[in-house]
């Protein structure tokens, strides 16, 4: 089988920047999964569909027209890189992830991307769920306050507005969100292990993921 190493965690647990970092060490693909998540959340905040809609928000799901191209993401031809990383996107996007069945219309997917030499796939439910069979599983946890650090500084890098305590609350009941859904709850698959970022750097980070693959 294809490999796949399945970074899971909670937001801004730095898995985004240490999963691709993996994947070009590796010379492996990446799936970005939130990404497909917050794309569904944009396409549902432009058409008028509720965050409790589950069948509107499945049917765009399902329908997204979405390309990845060199760290691009373009939904229906619009480059909209920047704009799903917006606040408001990712909160809403951890809304409608809680519905089944748009966790359903975005399985196949997620699961397209598995290609050789390998996928590092980041995400909350990677391990668990979408590729339970993968060898190494990772679930990247870091402290709330270095969370909200890292977030906001990532946010006034790209010209989004950010303020510290804000971004802490909005962590804590993401979290809190994405732990306690029915629909595959935030939770480190029993086969994984957890590293703590917390007092590490990318660097750092990255060089522990890829010490785990290779031994
Ligand atoms: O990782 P990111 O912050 O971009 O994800 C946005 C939201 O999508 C998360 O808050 C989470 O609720 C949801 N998500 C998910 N399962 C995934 C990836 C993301 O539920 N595999």
């Amino acid at each position: 089988a294809v490999p796949v190493i399945a970074i899971d965690g909670p937001t801004a647990s730095g898995k985004g920047t240490v999963a691709q970092r993996v994947a070009n060490a590796l010379g492996w693909a990446v799936l970005d999964s939130g990404a497909l998540y917050r794309l569904t959340a944009l396409a549902c905040i432009d058409q008028g569909v509720a965050p409790d809609d589950e069948s509107g928000a499945a049917k765009i799901a399902a329908g997204l027209d979405v390309r990845f191209v060199d760290g691009c993401i373009f939904m229906a031809g619009q480059d909209v890189t920047e704009a799903i990383r917006a606040e408001n996107v990712g909160l809403f996007a951890s809304q409608i992830a809680a519905l089944g069945r748009v966790r359903e219309a975005l399985l196949g997917r997620q699961r397209a991307f598995r290609q050789l030499p390998g996928l590092v796939a980041d995400g909350r439910d990677m391990g668990t769920v979408v590729f339970p069979d993968a060898p190494l599983k990772v679930f990247l946890v870091a402290d709330v306050h270095a969370r909200a650090q890292r977030r906001c500084k990532q946010l006034i890098e790209k010209g989004f507005p950010a303020n510290l305590a804000d971004l802490t609350r909005d962590l804590e009941a993401r979290d809190a969100r994405d732990q306690s859904r029915a629909n595959a709850p935030l939770a480190a698959a029993p086969d994984a292990v957890t590293l703590d970022s917390s007092q590490l750097s990318i660097e750092e980070t990255v060089n522990a993921v890829l010490d785990l693959w290779s031994n």
